[in-house]
């Protein structure tokens, strides 16, 4: 059972979204509320966008999103605050992507490896539909190659300096004491990586899907003592005009007028592949509102395969204006359609005429009170149908009662 939603909420996430969402929902919320990006600068701002990647570090690893669910805000804090180094407050606001990086804080012994360096990559359906590639520029730390990560400028081995020669030696924890002997190496001023631009080209092949992810296995931020972790492209489809997608279906709504949908009609697109496809709909099939069309092969391509998936048409129909024709043509279809049905009734009951008038669509947008508590009933768990029955046998063994409530 989960305790709190507050970090789901700082990302607009339910509290059962997947690891994409969580990185995707974190980027967005990360670029609106990034210091940079807004116009007015205040504490709220910054705190708002610590509080973001706070959420984002918290839900993105395992351990830790399993600790908040079971404990909740308030301990996940206090768990986060203790942890002296990388502590929560400690953040600063100056890269986001950082935040994906650097906090490598865990709360219980996990091997040592940098964390995955994530990106969006926006393609289009005809993207995933033909497969191409992308060329993504990005800035990633590696580890200095002048002090081969030590930070240190290099020393001759055979003269240690006699000064720090006594101190501790442990490859993973950078000496911090240094004497004027040893100074800092001047390359990455002693913090042993520097940030390198890189360019990576990525292949999106046929058929790939939104929210798919991509790996580069190792091409994360490099830290001294660590394993490095992957590089990842999540795709992020952009939505299309004509076409969306699901699975490896395509899906077209068209909309015909009524007299194409009783008379026939031509549907010219452009498919993905480029080229403009007709379809013709001879009169006789009528068409309605809620008639779907499956068009074999003209879907997206199916990963992997030289396979298609199929196109579907939503055919929606729209109705001549209201009083657009008059008696005199209204006469002649109704002879031409099929006939009306006619009502039975008592010829010896009397009837009352009564008038409607038009409203807005919107104006009632209620179920009707049955259909509510038909609905509520179904969602009742299984206790509830048990105490029912037993007031039911009571109310049958009691039919006195039942007089009285229905009075
Ligand atoms: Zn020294
Ligand atoms: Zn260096």
């Amino acid at each position: 059972m989960i305790k709190d939603t507050l970090l789901y909420d700082l990302l607009s996430i339910k509290p059962d979204a997947c690891e994409n969402d969580i990185i995707v929902a974190y980027y967005e919320m990360a670029e609106r509320h990034h210091p940079e990006n807004l116009k007015e600068k205040n504490h709220d701002s910054i705190s708002k966008f610590d509080e973001i990647k706070f959420a984002y570090d918290v839900l993105s690893n395992e351990q830790n999103r399993k600790f908040y669910d079971e404990n909740g805000y308030e301990a996940t804090k206090e768990m986060f605050d203790k942890q002296d180094e990388f502590s929560y407050d400690n953040y600063t606001s100056q890269n986001y992507y950082g935040s994906l990086i650097n906090n490598e804080y865990d709360f219980y012994q996990t091997p040592k490896i940098t964390k995955n360096l994530v990106f969006p990559l926006k393609v289009s359906l005809k993207d995933l539909y033909r497969g191409t590639k992308k060329n993504f520029d990005y800035q990633v730390l590696v580890i200095c190659k002048d002090c081969d990560g030590t930070g240190f400028k290099k020393v001759n081995t055979d003269k240690k300096c006699p000064k720090c020669s006594d101190q501790e030696e442990d490859s993973n924890v950078r000496i911090r004491e240094i004497c004027s002997e040893c100074s800092e190496c001047l390359t990455c001023a002693g913090e042993r990586v520097v940030q390198e631009e890189k360019k990576i080209e990525i292949n999106i092949e046929k058929g790939m899907r939104h929210r798919q992810q991509i790996a580069f296995t190792g091409l994360s931020n490099q830290k001294p003592g660590y394993e490095t972790g992957d590089l990842i492209f999540i795709l992020e489809q952009s939505k299309h005009d004509t076409f969306s997608r699901h699975e490896d279906y395509l899906i077209m709504k068209h909309t015909i007028n009524l007299t194409e949908a009783l008379c026939g009609f031509k549907i010219l697109f452009r498919h993905l592949d480029g080229r403009l496809k007709a379809i013709t709909c001879s009169g006789g099939e009528y068409f309605h509102n809620q008639t779907v069309k499956s068009i074999p092969k003209l879907g997206m391509p199916k990963l992997n395969s030289s396979d298609y998936g199929d196109l579907i048409i939503k055919f929606s129909v729209n109705f001549p204006e209201s009083k657009s024709l008059n008696l005199e043509k209204i006469k002649i279809l109704e002879e031409i359609l099929p006939p009306k049905r006619t009502i039975e009734f008592k010829e010896d009951e009397k009837i009352v005429e009564v008038t409607s008038k038009h409203v807005d669509k919107n104006f009632f947008d209620y179920e009707s009170d049955d259909e509510i508590r038909y609905a509520v009933d179904e969602n009742l768990p299984e206790e509830a149908f048990l105490i029912k029955e037993d007031m039911q046998e009571e109310f049958e063994s009691n039919p006195q009662r039942i007089e009285c409530n229905t009075q």
